[in-house]
């Protein structure tokens, strides 16, 4: 009798391990790169499960022209991360696209610019 409720109780504390694994243990980050020399940028994605990187994948987003013999001198700006099964803890530890010398990239031109109404002047006396 005693024996089989013990064996309950390892059968449930290893399902619940398995479920807390399976639950938060699946994660996925992407580190974001940009090149200050050519503008250009680089995102590192990663599926990881805890500390292990499963697979990792990367793209270089070439949209600036770069000269024959550049040679990219990458900087890590940001990381994104999610981890549990369904994205249930993600955070973002960057702002959008920033390069080590300051320099941000202009405001896509598809939108009209956002300018103030102006103000009727009040009349004079
Ligand atoms: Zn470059």
């Amino acid at each position: 009798m005693r024996t089989n409720r013990a064996r309950w109780l390892v059968a449930l504390f290893a399902f619940l391990l398995l479920a807390l694994l399976v639950t938060y243990g699946a994660g996925y980050r992407i580190d974001y790169y940009s090149c200050h020399k050519c503008r250009n940028l680089r995102r590192v994605r990663a599926h990881t499960f805890l500390w292990w990187a499963v697979s990792r994948s990367e793209s270089v987003d070439g949209s600036h022209p770069v000269e024959p013999g550049h040679e990219h001198e990458w900087w890590h700006y940001g990381t994104f991360r999610q981890s549990g099964l369904w994205g249930t803890f993600h955070a973002f530890e960057a702002g959008p696209q920033q390069y080590r010398d300051g320099w941000q990239a202009p405001v896509p031109s598809d939108e009209p610019p956002v300018t103030p109404p102006k103000k009727p002047k009040a009349a004079a006396e």
